[in-house]
């Protein structure tokens, strides 16, 4: 059976999977990323899973895996495989893909052919082929979860800009001179309808320190007053930045994911009906949840190693 290796590097953990052609999961493992002990660590560690991987592809298929595809945080240059940037891994310009495709060459030395991406393009790219985007041409896609990132989809592939911050709809500014944010602006999306926001305003709103956005979704379901007033907030925020979305983009659907989308139609619900009352000669998207949720990563660095390998076919 031909396979690839599909590895999603996290924060906390990383996700694994031998990929089939069609997108089907053949093997699929965890581990844990280690970041407590240092950046060097995390690179071992990832080219160790990886190595593991290939091994259990020969044993299980009786060949190696045909390529990789790995996915990771933070900003990526994809095009020359550099791993560029991650606050929360810490490495800086690390080769990732030369690195890979060395410590996965066969016999021969010759290095297995690695793709490198971006973990929420990544996801992005699977929910398109796979998921919620199934059978669409153009969508977005946007995962709310400690901030707010997204991913452009385009007739099967994914618009990462010329400069690989194509899709960043947390940093759309939707409340000039509103909450400041990580990356230095004001009033960025993220601030004010990412799982983290609304767990903070609720926090402060229920006056309990360990109040999170999951249990923000309970109390509006419960009809707690203040815990609509915290919802309806984030809501709008999100719906005025899905509007700016379809304006520019013009997707015929908008895929919505991350721990916040967890609250299903209590989410799905307002914000259906927010996007709808601030359109004017816009056509509506669709607003969908996620299908793929934490593994969506990781089917989508399978489908970049597989994309790598269309490409060579055909070069
Ligand atoms: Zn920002």
């Amino acid at each position: 059976m031909k396979h690839v290796i599909a590895l999603d590097v996290g924060g906390t953990g990383m996700k694994a999977a031998l990929l089939a052609q069609d997108g089907s999961v053949l093997f699929g493992a965890r581990r844990p990323t280690g970041r407590e002990h240092g950046t060097d660590a995390v690179v071992a560690a990832i080219l160790d899973f990886a190595a593991d991987l290939a091994d259990e592809g020969r044993s299980r298929f009786g060949a190696a895996p045909l390529a990789a595809g790995v996915a990771v945080p933070g900003t990526i240059d994809e095009k020359n495989g550099v791993a560029v940037f991650s606050a929360n891994l810490g490495w800086r310009d690390l080769p990732l893909r030369g690195l890979l495709g060395e410590r996965l060459a066969g016999p021969d030395g010759v290095a297995m052919p690695v793709a490198l991406g971006h973990d929420v393009r990544s996801g992005g790219l699977a929910e398109g082929r796979l998921g919620a985007g199934r059978g669409v041409d153009r969508f977005l896609f946007i995962a709310l979860g400690t901030g707010i990132a997204g991913a452009i989809g385009i007739g099967g592939r994914i618009e990462a800009g010329a400069h690989g911050y194509g899709g960043e709809i947390g940093h759309v500014v939707v409340r000039p001179g509103g909450p400041r944010c990580g990356c230095g602006a004001r009033g960025c999306l993220e601030t004010l309808a990412s799982a983290s926001a609304v767990s903070r305003a609720w926090a402060a709103a229920s006056g309990d320190p360990d109040a999170d956005a999951a249990s923000c979704a309970v109390a509006v379901d419960a009809g707690d007053e203040r815990a609509v007033a915290v919802w309806q907030h984030a809501v709008d925020a999100l719906a005025d930045g899905i509007v700016l979305a379809q304006s520019l983009l013009d997707p015929s659907t908008v895929i919505v994911g991350g721990g916040l989308a967890e609250a299903g139609d209590t989410l799905f619900t307002p914000l259906r009906a927010a996007v709808s009352e601030r359109l004017t000669f816009q056509m509506p998207p669709e607003v969908v949840p996620a299908m793929l949720k934490d593994t969506a990563a990781s089917l989508g660095a399978g489908l970049l190693a597989w994309d790598l390998l269309s490409l060579e076919v055909t070069a």
